[in-house]
C-alpha cells in the first residue's frame, strides 16, 4: 500500500546574504526520506536549527525544495503548482506554535475558522456558521465562542481554535509545528489528547514537530531525529525511547527529567563543542564536533543509514565500526550531570 505521505531524498537550500553582502548557501534539509501511513503520527525532533520546521514546510510545499519527491494523499506535489496545488492543499494543513500567526487578531473566531470554507468551497452565511459551530464543538469549545476575538482566549484555547480552522476542509494530513511547545505541561497534555482523539475519529496522519523528545513521546507511533538537516535516526517510538542507537538521540533523551521513582535514572550525556557552520559543514558525520564517541572514520565519511534491531535505522559509524550493537545504550564516556 502507498503511504499517505511519502518523502524521498528531500533537499532544501537557502541562499542568504552574509556579511559584506557575500552570499551564503545553507542546505537546511539534506537527503531526507520518510513515510507516514494513514492514521499514523511521525514525531520529528531535533534542536532549533536542525531543519525540522523547514522539512514540515517543504513537505507542504510552503518552501521550495531543490530536489526530492513528495507525495501526499496520492498527489505528487513535486509536479504541482498554481491552481492544481491550491486544490490539493485542502488535504494537508498546518498548526503552528503561535496561533496568532494563523489567527487574525482583529477577526472573530467565526471569521478565522470559516475563511478556508469561503476560499476553497465558497461557503458563507448560515451553512458556514453551522460548520464553524460543529468545528468548535469538535475541539472542545462552544458555539458562543464564535463571536469572540483571539485575545479573549487562553493559549490552549487559541490553539484549539487554530486546530478547528485546520480541520475545516476535512484534511487527511496535518503538520503540527511545535504546536504545543508554548503551552504549560497540563495544557500540552490536553491539546495532545485532543489531537489523539481527532486522529482516531478522522484517521488523520500527523507530522508532529517538536524540539523536546518528551513532548512527542505519547503521540508518536514512530520518531525521526534530525541534526543539522539530516535524519540521524528513526524507528518505532518505543525502540527510540528505550534503546536509542544514535549518540545525539541518547543525549536528547538523557536531558529529559524522569520523575518516576520506579525507573533508573538515565546517565546524562552532554554534547560539548559547537555545531559546525551550516554553510560550510565538514566532511563526514554532522555530529563529529560534539560527539563524545568520535572516531577517525567519522571525519572522513558520512555514515549510511543502517537497520537497527527493534526497527528503524541509524546513521552512525558506531553501528559498523564501533563497540555498540543494535541500539544498546552506550555507557562511556558519558558525563554525569
Ligand atoms: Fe559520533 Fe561518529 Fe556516530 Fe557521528 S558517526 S554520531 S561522530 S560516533
Amino acid at each position: 500500500m502507498t503511504p499517505l505521505v511519502d518523502v524521498r531524498g528531500l533537499n532544501v537550500v537557502f541562499h542568504k546574504k552574509g556579511t559584506f553582502a557575500r552570499a551564503r548557501t545553507v542546505q537546511a534539509v539534506k537527503d531526507v526520506s520518510f513515510h507516514i501511513e494513514q492514521g499514523e503520527t511521525l514525531g520529528l525532533v531535533g534542536e532549533s536549527g536542525s531543519g525540522k520546521s523547514t522539512t514540515g514546510r517543504a513537505v507542504l510545499k510552503l518552501v521550495p525544495y531543490a530536489s526530492g519527491q513528495v507525495s501526499v494523499a496520492g498527489h505528487n506535489l513535486t509536479a504541482l503548482s498554481g491552481e492544481a496545488l491550491r486544490k490539493v492543499r485542502r488535504d494537508m494543513q498546518m498548526v503552528f506554535q503561535d496561533p496568532y500567526s494563523s489567527l487574525d487578531p482583529s477577526a472573530t473566531v467565526a471569521a478565522s475558522v470559516s475563511e478556508p470554507l469561503l476560499v476553497h468551497d465558497g461557503l458563507s452565511g448560515p451553512r458556514a456558521r453551522a460548520r464553524v459551530v460543529e468545528l468548535l464543538e469538535l475541539v472542545g469549545l462552544a458555539a458562543h465562542h464564535a463571536d469572540r476575538y483571539p485575545y479573549e482566549f487562553s493559549g490552549g484555547q487559541r490553539q484549539r481554535i487554530a486546530i478547528a480552522r485546520a480541520l475545516a476542509l476535512n484534511p487527511k494530513f496535518i503538520v503540527c509545528d511545535e504546536a504545543v511547545s508554548a503551552l504549560d505541561v497540563s495544557t500540552q497534555n490536553q491539546v495532545i489528547n485532543l489531537l489523539e482523539g481527532l486522529r482516531a475519529e478522522f484517521k488523520l496522519s500527523y507530522l508532529f514537530i517538536a524540539h523536546d523528545l518528551a513532548v512527542v513521546r505519547h503521540i508518536s507511533d514512530r520518531v525521526a531525529v534530525m541534526y543539522l538537516g539530516h535524519i540521524v535516526e528513526d524507528g518505532p517510538a518505543e525502540r527510540i525511547y528505550n534503546q536509542p542507537a544514535h549518540p545525539y538521540t541518547q543525549a536528547l533523551l538523557s536531558a529529559i527529567p524522569d520523575a518516576s521513582p520506579y525507573r533508573e535514572r538515565r546517565e546524562r550525556i552532554l554534547l560539548a563543542g559547537e555545531a559546525p557552520d551550516p554553510a560550510s559543514p565538514p566532511p563526514g558525520c554532522p555530529l563529529q564536533t560534539r560527539c563524545p564517541y568520535v572516531m577517525d572514520v567519522c571525519r572522513q565519511a558520512m555514515p549510511e543509514p543502517t537497520p537497527v534491531h527493534g526497527g528503524g535505522q541509524v546513521a552512525c559509524h558506531l553501528q559498523t565500526s564501533g563497540p555498540t550493537l543494535s541500539g544498546a545504550p552506550l555507557a562511556a564516556p558519558a558525563v554525569k550531570s
